[in-house]
């Protein structure tokens, strides 16, 4: 007789079942996207699909889904789907302050926090910003009302120490969220290290196709994921069931895609320290990096992200046009290689000559051979 297993299913076992009902003979196992603005609702109110913005069981499914990814295990977790990772992070952010209230925001985050702290300052609420590497944070945290960290920090890649800000934020009655877009639940879980909300834009690596804009709020706590969904209701911020149902369906495949991501982004990152003209290498899972030490005590997987500059802009220029295997576009995580001179946005603290390399899916061996052709055809004459 065999005994049943004892053993933690591994992350590959997990992304593949997350969030499945129990099966139901002549259905398939992932049911498929209900489209309804409202659904069949006679008599008194009650049950948990009434009307579309509130509530849809291909929602409930990738809420699931996610829960189970960020948080094994626990059952208290819950997940609301938004309809970007912009929704998901405003979601937080509104409704967990008011006027009169401190957030603390990374210095070096996501480009778009620029426009969101001009959004909070005009609604009354102070906003301090610190540096994600550092522990700056914890200078600026006396009256706070939330810390937001986002680790790895996007595009610079460094990292804070989720478990040593959050336990100094939460001393101080201090909330804290984190962005776990670059790193996904299969590379860190920042409820477990301490935060009251893991957030993230889902379009990103966690759905992997460069197809879906999406967003999630994680959270353990029954009041402050109540007041998130309020926030949802009242802005209506919500995934059309397609988005949804497309990003459960890329779940299945998370921990192939992110395990080939990592070692790309890890075996080009190798290759590009080891050219001349490239400088400022970055990436966590390098032993050598800065970040490698905090990455390597809270990342299971040190993501598909790998910073670096060229010399100038003309050659970064050069450098994008001639690759072939990775496409000259913003945004990362997907399974085909992106890169992008990160300066031609403007609102980053980057060199001229600063790329971003999102790592895909592609053979190692046909992407760093790439990578290298292209540096070599870009160089100066
Ligand atoms: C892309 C990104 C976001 C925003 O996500 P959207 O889905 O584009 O709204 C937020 N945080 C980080 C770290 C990101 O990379």
């Amino acid at each position: 007789m065999t005994e049943p297993s004892t053993q933690e299913p591994g992350d590959g076992t997990r992304a593949v079942r997350a969030g499945l009902p129990d099966p139901v003979k002549n259905e398939p196992t992932l049911p498929g996207p209900v489209f309804a603005a409202h659904f069949h609702l006679p008599g008194d109110v009650s049950g948990p699909y009434a009307y579309g913005r509130d509530e849809n069981p291909t929602w409930t499914h990738l809420e699931r889904a996610i829960s189970e990814l960020e948080a094994p295990g626990s059952s208290g977790v819950e997940t609301l789907a938004f309809a970007s990772g912009m929704a998901a992070i405003s979601a937080v952010l509104f409704s967990q302050l008011r006027a009169g209230d401190v957030v603390v925001l990374p210095a070096d985050g996501y480009q778009v926090f620029p426009l969101v702290r001009e959004q909070l300052t005009a609604y009354g609420i102070e906003v301090r910003t610190a540096p994600t590497g550092g522990d700056a944070q914890l200078d600026v945290l006396d009256g706070a009302r939330l810390l937001w960290l986002e680790t790895p920090s996007n595009p610079g890649l460094d990292v804070c120490d989720i478990r040593r800000l959050a336990d100094a934020a939460h001393a101080r009655g201090a909330l804290v969220a984190v962005d776990n877009t670059l790193a996904t639940p299969l590379g860190q879980r920042p409820l477990e290290l301490g935060a009251d909300f893991a957030v993230a834009s889902g379009t990103k690596q966690l759905t992997g196709h460069g197809d879906v804009l999406l967003g999630y709020v994680a959270c353990a706590d029954a009041e402050l994921i109540a007041s998130v969904k309020r926030w949802r209701k009242i802005v209506g911020a919500i995934p059309g069931p397609m988005e949804a149902w497309l990003a459960h369906r890329s779940l299945a495949t998370l921990e192939l895609r992110a395990e080939r991501q990592s070692a790309n982004a890890l075996a080009v990152a190798r290759a590009l320290l080891a050219r001349a003209g490239v400088s400022g290498v970055r990436h966590p899972g390098l032993p050598d990096d800065p970040s490698h030490g905090v990455a390597a005590g809270q990342m299971r997987r040190f993501g598909c992200v790998v910073a670096f500059e060229l010399p100038s802009r003309a050659q970064a220029e050069r450098f994008l046009d001639a690759l072939t295997l990775v496409d000259d576009a913003t945004s990362f995580g997907g399974v085909r290689s992106t890169a992008e001179r990160r300066g031609r946005w403007g609102g980053d603290a980057v060199a001229e000559g600063f790329i971003r390399f999102s790592a895909g899916a592609e053979n190692t061996e046909d992407l760093v051979a790439d990578v290298l052709r292209a540096l070599d055809e870009a160089r100066d004459l």
